[in-house]
């Protein structure tokens, strides 16, 4: 109720009361009136504005309320989140403090540095006690910058990690660490150097060869018709050498590059073979090698690409026609292993081979005798170009062998 009408009411009152009262009239009349007005003044200016007061302060609570439970809930599913990235995470993550205490370690680094749970809250040189990685917090420290090294950890499985130190800026003076497996990226890369080291060993042999006896004709012995057949001859095997070599690279990268494809299809076994063979008689004859066929006629067929399964064949009757002394026999035989798969092998009654040299016998340029494989022409690829083809037909190879009594190549190939 405003002031004004307060002091309105409150002076008029006594007056219409001494009025009435001189009139000899009721007063309840007035009274009631003056009652019900206040009443109503009270609820029009007092109550109803405190109640929608508290109604707006009722709301604005609840709505504190519910943005501040939205705002631990994000939280939590932030928190949660980033923690399950770094337990998901195969790379390991190790996080250290201004003091270079460790604060967090994840799930992949535990396991593949063997941390207990203890290190949590101890220094660095005390929990992970390795020379390469505090040395490499030590230079990020002074430096500011990432620095970047590797991690050798011995054992029964040998591994390498690529360690990444990376200052933080908050919290202040952090640093977080991170580890990555490059073991198979680090294995890769030898044998891609391995084979590029191969590869110009073996071109250069040939061609230095080529280059010599040319040289030598240029230089006189053109005349001489003797040496000048005897030149030619070494220019004509090492250009022959040159192009075997060649063309078993180009073999070899197409098998492995993406591309290649390999048609499978039902193929019987015994025509390969004895395609196979046939295109190998002049050689089986001149080296006194004979072969023979031992295939069932009952032999389900396979699920091959026959270009592929002539090129296995070939490789493996050539080595034993290659490899073995006059005198020798090649028996290629074919069964059904189980009802899934055939099993094909190509033996011989040669030199056999040494059981060291067996498990790396498919391996590119691997040779048990380096110098009588040259000799004989061989390219150091054949056995490996083997092995992806019949992979490549979901198939396996190995090899059995014994000095003195002879080899047993052999692969298998998915029946029809
Ligand atoms: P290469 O071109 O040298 O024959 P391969 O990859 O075909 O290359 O064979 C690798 C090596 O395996 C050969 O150098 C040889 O030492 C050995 N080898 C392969 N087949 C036979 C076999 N039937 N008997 C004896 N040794 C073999």
């Amino acid at each position: 109720m405003s002031a004004r009408l307060r002091i309105g009411l409150v002076s008029a009152l006594p007056t219409a009361l001494v009025a009435l009262l001189a009139r000899g009239e009721s007063l309840f009349p007035l009274l009631f009136g003056v009652a019900s007005t206040t009443a109503l003044a009270t609820w029009l200016f007092v109550e109803r504005p405190i109640r929608r007061r508290l109604l707006a302060l009722e709301t604005q609570r609840g709505e504190l309320f519910h943005s501040h439970t939205t705002t631990v809930e994000d939280l939590r599913r932030e928190r949660d989140v980033s923690s399950s990235i770094l337990e998901t995470m195969q790379e390991g993550v190790l996080l250290l403090n201004q003091q270079d205490q460790i604060v967090l370690v994840n799930p992949a680094l535990r396991s593949a540095l063997l941390l207990s749970a203890e290190v949590i809250g101890q220094a660095l040189q005390q929990g992970l006690p390795r020379a390469e990685v505090n040395e490499l917090v030590r230079q990020a420290r002074a430096s500011g910058k990432p620095e970047a090294g590797e991690l050798v950890i011995d054992g029964l499985k040998p591994r390498r990690l690529a360690v990444r130190v990376n200052p933080m800026q908050t919290p202040v003076g952090s640093m977080l660490v991170v580890f990555f497996d490059v073991t198979e990226i680090r294995r890769l890369e030898s044998i891609r150097r391995d084979f590029v080291a191969n590869v110009s060993h073996e071109l250069r042999t040939p061609v230095t060869a080529i280059c010599s006896a040319t040289e030598t004709l240029l230089s006189g012995a053109l005349g001489e018709p003797g040496s000048a057949m005897m030149f030619v001859q070494i220019i004509e095997r090492n250009s022959e050498r040159l192009r075997r070599l060649v063309e078993d690279l180009l073999d070899l990268s197409r098998i492995e590059s993406k591309e290649y494809k390999i048609e499978g299809r039902a193929v019987a076994v015994a025509a390969v073979v004895e395609r196979s063979i046939s295109s190998l008689s002049a050689r089986a004859r001149q080296g006194r090698v004979r072969t023979d066929v031992e295939i069932p006629s009952t032999l389900p067929e396979v699920l091959a690409d026959d270009r592929a399964l002539e090129q296995v064949l070939v490789n493996l009757i050539d080595n034993s026609i290659k490899y073995c002394p006059p005198g020798s026999r090649v028996v290629v035989k074919a069964k059904a292993e189980s009802d899934a798969f055939v099993r094909i092998s190509v033996d011989d009654s040669g030199p056999g081979i040494p059981e060291q040299d067996l498990p790396r016998l498919f391996e590119r340029f691997y040779r048990v005798d380096p110098g009588r494989s040259r000799d004989m022409g061989g390219t150091g690829l054949g056995l490996s170009i083997v092995k992806h083809l019949v992979e490549a037909m979901g198939g396996e190879v190995g090899v059995t062998s014994r000095v003195g009594f002879g080899s047993c190549f052999w692969f298998t190939l998915p029946s029809v």
